[in-house]
């Protein structure tokens, strides 16, 4: 099941929490909608569940071919997850997986064998089976999210909508939970939307990211477009780590930091701004024929597989590198160096 957001915005009194907002989510992927606080995630999220309605006049929802702007939430069969477990405290894992098949009505309803056998196997698929009896204070963050997502899923919806569903959780288990709901997602091909605020979360898990920034859409992309091909400053800034400069472009070249490098795609003439990833430095203990420029060593770290190289230019300028650490060691530099800074990779704004 497609959905396709058509010019969406929606106003909460003077203030406009999303603006013109177009978006094709494709039938069975699994999507993340990344922006940081408050550009209008939540708010895009509601809109699609039906939870919030659109500004009046212009903009369209549809699910496939299916108008849904006027459906009301029932009708739009979709599966929401927030971050805050909002399983029933009352009633145990079994019987919050169930409700919302013993809601529906008589003739909907599926009979208690029936809804028995589904539920077990919800359990299972979410790997929950030993726990059907527990109450929700007897299961830690990650289980309580993984009955919600069993919950969600239970009356079989349409689209699955996750709204930061691992926001509240600790590292580790974030980092378990992503793996896991990339996997499941793999098993059920359901269209899922999911909102997070953490880069790294939606460049390893989604098929396709849509960035937000103040109630506008930056980009849309795959995780390597977004983050080799951003956009915009905006996305340029979000995802990553990066070095800025100020620039002059002329023709097909770029000029900063004393030197000239050629860029890919037009720009105009005139002043620019650069941006260099860490890891799109080159550091050699010469001058090699790159164009380079010189910079002192002023910090170096290794963490893992990369040592960060924070490095000082003429005019006071602080910049960072990331090399693999034997790359490091091969430059036989330390702090205090002079070394001369190549960047494999510009991208201009
Ligand atoms: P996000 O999920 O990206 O953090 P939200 O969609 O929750 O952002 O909110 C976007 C903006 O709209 C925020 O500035 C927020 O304060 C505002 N907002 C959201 N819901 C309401 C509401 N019900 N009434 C007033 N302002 C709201
Ligand atoms: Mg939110």
């Amino acid at each position: 099941m497609s959905i396709t957001v058509t010019d969406v915005s929606k106003s909460f009194g003077d203030f406009r929490a999303l603006q013109d907002v177009s978006v094709e989510i494709p039938t069975g992927e699994l999507v993340a909608i990344l922006g940081p606080s408050g550009s209008g995630k939540t708010t895009l999220l509601r809109l699609i569940a039906g939870l919030e309605t659109l500004d009046r006049g212009r903009g369209a929802i549809s699910f496939h071919d299916e108008d849904v702007r006027d459906q009301p939430v029932r009708k739009r069969r979709v599966g929401f997850v927030f971050q805050h477990y909002a399983l029933f405290r009352h009633m145990t894992v079994f019987q919050n997986v169930a409700f919302g098949l013993r809601c529906k009505p008589r003739r909907e309803r599926p009979a208690r064998a029936e809804i028995r056998r589904r539920v077990h196997e919800l359990l299972s698929l979410v790997q929950l089976e030993g726990l059907a009896g527990r109450y929700p204070t007897q299961l830690s963050g990650g289980q309580r999210q993984r009955v919600a997502l069993a919950r969600a899923l239970a009356v079989e919806p349409r689209v699955l909508l996750l709204d930061e569903p691992f926001g509240a959780l600790d590292a580790k288990v974030r980092l378990e939970l992503r793996k896991w709901i990339r996997r499941l997602h793999d098993e059920l091909h359901i269209t899922s939307v999911f909102v997070t605020h953490d880069q790294e979360e939606a460049l390893e898990v989604a098929d396709r990211i849509v960035i937000m920034n103040k109630g506008r859409i930056e980009q849309v992309g795959t995780a390597a477009e977004v983050y080799h091909r951003p956009a915009t400053e905006f996305v340029m800034n979000f995802l990553g780590q990066v070095n800025t400069f100020h620039g002059r472009a002329t023709g097909r070249d770029v000029e900063f930091a004393s030197i000239r490098v050629g860029v890919t795609g037009a720009i105009p003439d005139g002043d620019v701004r650069v941006f260099v990833r860490p890891h799109d430095f080159e550091l050699a203990p010469q001058r090699n024929g790159k164009p380079s420029f010189a910079a002192r060593i002023t910090r170096v770290h290794t963490a893992g597989a990369i040592t960060r190289i924070e490095m000082t230019l003429p005019d006071g300028r602080v910049i960072s590198a990331e090399l693999p650490p034997d790359r490091f060691a091969e430059l036989a530099a330390s702090d205090g160096d002079t070394v001369y800074v190549t960047p494999r990779q510009v991208h201009v704004f």
